[in-house]
């Protein structure tokens, strides 16, 4: 891998941004998943999603990407447990269930082992 080197981020948007436009010229406004229809003022919705999960596989024929809507793109990635986003959305949100922290036995276990 390459170093880090700081403007990367807006280097990564700018790639995304090329080719959702490509991908929206290629193909209908439409989910693949849900057959959501999409227009002007809902665009933002519709995302682009690579079907071998590698963003940086975009054939100029558009053969590895899929428009989805948010939330069938959601589920997409939910299945890889993959956590890089899509679409912009630059804070990434935690989305494993926490375990039980307070369990109300804890202190009653430790009272019942100290004899
Ligand atoms: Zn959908
Ligand atoms: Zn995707």
């Amino acid at each position: 891998m390459a170093a880090d080197k700081t403007g990367s981020g807006s280097d990564y948007a700018r790639r995304e941004q090329g080719y959702r436009d490509r991908a929206l010229k290629l193909y209908p406004w439409i989910c693949g998943r849900c057959s959501r229809e999409f227009t002007y003022s809902n665009l933002r919705e519709l995302t682009v999603h690579h079907k071998d999960h590698n963003h940086e596989n975009n054939p100029p024929d558009g053969s590895n990407w899929e428009l989805l809507c948010l939330y069938c793109h959601d589920n997409e990635h939910s299945k890889y447990h993959e956590h890089r986003l899509y679409g912009g959305d630059e804070t990434p949100r935690e989305k494993e269930p926490e375990p039980a922290r307070h369990n109300p036995f804890a202190g009653l276990k430790g009272l019942l082992d100290k004899k």
